[in-house]
């Protein structure tokens, strides 16, 4: 078994969707970002990498690539869960914490779960959290993410 984390934040850019733990959050703002900024799908795309010692996303998914903009969240948990599959290794569970005032994951955590679970081909739990106040996340200027995966031999 291999551990890893991951984090992530992007800015709040109002008028922009927002996408969070892989669902669409209709009225919220949403991050901006090379692809659809969904931070909590990002923070556990760098924590299955990290596991597997793939490096990070930046160096998988490089924001050179034309074929990764604006691509969703659950896209790139997936071509995550692919590589790390050629190199034998399934995910035994993930767990994500979404960090900002909104939007407030809890409400839909079963279908948050849901969407990341069948990305990455293995159980995920979504939890959130505010900063009381303090800091970009407080502020409502950004949205901050931080994963843990634990990845298992497949065979
Ligand atoms: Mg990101």
């Amino acid at each position: 078994m291999r551990v890893g984390i991951g984090t992530d934040v992007h800015p709040v850019e109002p008028g922009r969707d927002c996408w969070i733990a892989g669902l669409h959050w209709p009225g919220l703002p949403g991050c901006a970002g090379h692809s659809d900024g969904d931070v909590a799908a990002h923070a556990l795309c760098d924590a299955a990498l990290s596991a597997a010692g793939l490096g990070d996303l930046g160096a998988v998914f490089g924001t050179d690539e034309q074929r990764w903009v604006g691509a969703h969240g659950a896209e790139l948990l997936t071509e995550v869960r692919r590589r790390l599959a050629i190199r034998g290794w399934v995910v035994g569970n993930g767990a994500v914490q979404v960090i900002g005032n909104a939007p407030r994951v809890g409400v839909r955590r079963a279908e948050a779960q849901r969407a990341l679970s069948d990305a990455l081909g293995g159980p995920v739990s979504v939890s959130g959290t505010t900063t009381d106040g303090l800091g970009l996340t407080g502020r409502g200027e950004g949205i901050a993410a931080v994963a843990a995966v634990l990845l298992m031999r497949s065979g």
